[in-house]
């Protein structure tokens, strides 16, 4: 993991993915409490929270639009 935080969020450096530890920057908030995934993780599981989840904070954009590389 290489990557700079260029802006400052809601989700900062001290938040990280429940998953694999790399910086969150997707927050979910389900029934039994609040799950935090990094961009990676967030895309992984995007289609299972975007249904069991009562919120779903996607903040990845940060990253598409700083690195201006990322279209598929
Ligand atoms: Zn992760």
């Amino acid at each position: 993991m290489a990557q700079t935080l260029l802006a400052s969020t809601y989700l900062g450096a001290l938040d990280r993915c429940d998953r694999c530890g790399a910086q969150a920057y997707v927050r979910a908030v389900l029934a039994a409490g609040e799950l935090l995934f990094c961009a990676h993780h967030g895309r992984e599981y995007g289609e299972k929270l975007s249904r069991d989840a009562l919120l779903v904070e996607d903040n990845s954009s940060v990253l598409r639009s700083s690195s201006g590389s990322a279209a598929a």
